[in-house]
């Protein structure tokens, strides 16, 4: 038998990570790193935040999982928390990303075939170089091919326009739209805010013909961009949106969330999940929620934000050759490489135990647990200022 054990669809590297403190991740064989991945932007409040720990700690002493045929207090009582604070009226909870953003899919085609609606409006438009996820309707939801490649057919139904080109959507919209499903700021894609035109006008066409603006909100929402969710910045709320990532804190969670009307088509029997919402993982969102939704800690993140972008503003100034420009917004900033960016993330990993994610569009993705102090960020300097000055792209 020469298939490992672990199902080999991840190319994991030499890092094996057995405890985390704070902002660093301990290897196997003692080695220290520093984590500005987070997971791919999950741990927010980093690896030892004692009120996340004690909630999940103190739920699992009490009751761990029940069926969402009973009540929930805890489940209710975090809807409302999100509801509270956001656009939306109600809220599904999932266990992942890629089924929060399955859940505002049927909700949009659910939204017109209900009966008040018109059914022959079936078809998302997405964009290029978006991220949905790794489920069948998510893959199917972005235009990468190589995501495609091996499992066809695809599912019907999604149309792919230019992302951040507003005209390039208006051109798809056809009595059959549904509406638009988009990342305000793409992640996967190499941490690509749209425009406000660009969300603006997408809001106008949908209140123009009834359409569902569906924000994928995964990696750029909860607090990561200095504001609970990122549409904040834009000044549009949408009418369903996908979170997850962050609102766990690293306890897989994630929800759908949507206004009355846009859920119009998700009644009983319609929709479900075995674990979503289950009282652990409402217990870490809980835990979540009341560390980040708050005035102060938003206004915490966003200062950071503006910290770290103007250092590494400065930075690259110092290496014209290898970077191109900082982006993003709040902690979720990318670095725009002139060169692929996998080689120099793999460099900083290997090098200078300095972690960080490599993403589309030779861009390196910076995103720190957003509890990071000052010592962390001074430590993330040093490493990444040793690895630019000991990289040599053409080694690699
Ligand atoms: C990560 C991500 C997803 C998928 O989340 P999973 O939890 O991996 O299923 C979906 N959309 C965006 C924007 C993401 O970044």
């Amino acid at each position: 038998m020469s298939i490992s054990p672990l199902m080999p669809v991840y190319p994991r590297c030499g890092v094996r990570p057995v405890a985390g403190d704070h902002c660093h991740l301990i290897d196997e064989d003692g080695t220290r790193y520093l984590d500005f991945a987070s997971g791919i932007a999950v741990n927010l409040l980093g690896h030892s935040h004692e009120g996340l720990i004690g909630a999940i700690q103190k739920q699992a002493e009490t009751l761990m999982h029940v069926s969402n045929l009973y009540g929930s207090p805890q489940g209710e009582a975090l809807a409302q928390r999100l509801v509270d604070k956001t656009f939306a009226d109600t809220v599904f909870f999932t266990n992942s990303g890629a089924e929060a953003v399955e859940a505002a899919i049927k909700t949009a085609r659910a939204y017109h075939q209900h009966e008040d609606g018109d059914a022959n409006r079936t078809e998302l438009i997405t964009f290029t170089n978006a991220f949905h996820g790794r489920t069948m309707a998510t893959i199917s939801a972005s235009n990468q091919e190589k995501m495609h490649k091996g499992f066809m057919p695809l599912l019907a139904g999604f149309q792919y326009a230019e992302f951040d080109n507003l005209e390039s959507a208006k051109a798809l919209v056809t009595d059959k739209t549904a509406g638009f499903l988009v990342e305000p700021i793409q992640g996967e894609g190499g941490i690509r805010p749209a425009s406000d035109e660009f969300i603006r006008g997408l809001k106008a066409l949908c209140d123009e013909h009834d359409l569902m603006l569906v924000f994928d909100e995964v990696q750029c929402g909860v607090a990561r961009t200095g504001k609970l969710y990122a549409y904040e910045h834009y000044g549009v709320e949408p009418d369903i949106m996908a979170t997850a990532k962050g609102i766990g804190g690293g306890f897989p969670l994630g929800a759908c969330m949507a206004t009355e009307k846009a859920a119009r088509g998700m009644g009983f029997g319609t929709h479900g999940s075995t674990y979503g919402g289950n009282p652990l993982a409402m217990a870490a969102g809980t835990a979540v929620m009341d560390a980040v939704a708050n005035d102060k800690f938003l206004a915490e993140v966003t200062e950071k934000g503006e910290r770290l972008r103007s250092r590494l503003e400065q930075f690259i100034g110092n290496y014209p050759e290898l970077f191109d420009f900082v982006r993003g917004k709040g902690l979720m900033l990318g670095l725009r490489m002139k060169v692929e960016s996998r080689p120099f993330f793999v460099h900083l990993r290997d090098n200078h135990q300095l972690l960080t994610v490599a993403a589309g569009d030779q861009t390196l993705r910076v995103l720190p647990p957003l509890v990071a102090d000052d010592a962390e960020f001074d430590e993330f300097f040093d490493k990444l200022s040793a690895g630019a000055a000991s990289f040599d792209p053409a080694a690699n």
